[in-house]
């Protein structure tokens, strides 16, 4: 029997025919797709949640090329090379990506359910400039071998479009390490194609184990989210998958006070829990999604913290090749001294609490 998340991957929106059913194309939108040698493309289902007319629509800018994509000032070459230390002399499969010692991301694909225009991975997962093996035995083995690593990251791509048989064959194989307490999932596909989170997937993923697994996708619009999201993302989480968020942050998508927030109460309606804003990393071909460092600090510090539910939260973080790095608003110690701290709420206003000596 033919699975409707498999027809959704089969009918891809990945031509100028196809995008055009859809939308109504502006001449600038048509030339980049004529004239960029890039991978683009959308399961249709996402693809529905486009504006007909309007080329602002947050998702549509995700989706569609642009010819901004070639004006490339700022954005480093061989990102990821440098971002996930490949060039080490630690030898490591090309699946296993190390900034820490106790975690790894494990790359295992590297198809995507849409290709994110903001897509920092551009040069493995879009333009498939950098070639990788992803071995899965072999970075399976590698894990076997390096007992301080105690937590495991699956991504890719994305993980979650890999058959059933071999998402099972992963997750076992990993759960058979005695020293991985822990694995991890990144997938935008609970918000791109909900329709993979399938009655079988659920029993591969969930039930009872004591190697937990925590979910997290990408979801960086309110407009993303839909009833179908809610379902799948019940789905996961009644199965015993937790479900986080991890946001990147974009110019002219969600760069404003009113749609971070909205993003971020709106996760919660549909039991998503809020984990990172990324700041959009210095990857090439992308300068125009960037935005001063200091905006996602700003917009949590005037929309989200003391705004909004606590659970609301997320770390805004940068992600380098060092690991990831916090930037979160500064504004809440105003003064120290030796009998009191003095503290700023969200209202600016001013409390203080005793300073205890050691
Ligand atoms: C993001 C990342 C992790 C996980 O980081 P957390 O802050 O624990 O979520 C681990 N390894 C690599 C290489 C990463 O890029
Ligand atoms: S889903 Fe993730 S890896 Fe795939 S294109 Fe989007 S940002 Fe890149």
């Amino acid at each position: 029997m033919s699975e409707e998340w498999k027809d959704q991957i089969t009918n891809q929106i990945n031509s100028l025919e196809k995008l055009e059913e859809i939308i109504n194309l502006t001449e600038s939108e048509r030339e980049a797709i004529k004239t960029l040698d890039t991978h683009w493309g959308t399961t249709p289902y996402f693809a529905s949640l486009m504006d007909k007319d309007d080329p602002e629509c947050p998702i549509r800018k995700q989706v569609v090329p642009s010819l901004q994509e070639s004006h490339n000032k700022y954005g480093m070459k061989d990102y990821l090379v440098w971002k996930e230390n490949r060039a080490t002399e630690e030898v490591r499969p090309d699946s296993i990506a190390r900034q820490y010692k106790d975690r790894v991301a494990f790359t295992v694909f590297q198809e995507c359910g849409i290709y994110c225009r903001h897509c920092f991975r551009k040069e493995l997962v879009v333009s498939h400039d950098l070639k990788l093996d992803f071995n899965v035995d072999d970075g399976i083995e590698w894990i076997r071998q390096h007992p301080e690593v105690r937590d495991v990251l699956i991504t890719g791509g994305d993980p979650l479009l890999l058959s059933d048989e071999k998402i099972e064959y992963i997750i076992e194989s990993l759960r058979d390490i005695p020293h991985v307490e822990m694995i991890r999932i990144g997938s935008r596909l609970p918000i791109v194609l909900p329709h993979r989170i399938t009655d079988n997937l659920k029993r591969i993923l969930g039930g009872y184990h004591d190697v937990p697994i925590w979910l997290n996708t990408q979801c960086n619009h309110p407009k993303e989210i839909t009833d179908k999201t809610k379902r799948a993302v019940y789905d996961l989480v009644s199965a015993g998958v937790n479900v986080g968020n991890q946001a990147v942050l974009l110019k002219g998508i969600n760069d404003d006070v009113q749609t971070i927030r909205d993003l971020h109460q709106k996760l919660l309606t549909a039991r998503i829990r809020p984990y990172y804003l990324f700041y959009c990393e210095p990857a090439p071909g992308i300068d125009h999604f960037r935005t001063p460092v200091e905006k996602g600090a700003e917009l949590i510090r005037d929309g989200l913290r003391g705004h909004t539910t606590g659970l609301a939260q997320p770390m805004y973080v940068i992600a380098t090749n060092v690991g990831k790095i916090p930037l979160m608003p500064d504004y809440y110690m105003v003064d120290k001294d030796e009998e009191k701290y003095v503290l700023r709420n969200h209202r600016g206003e001013l409390t203080e609490i005793p300073n205890i000596p050691e």
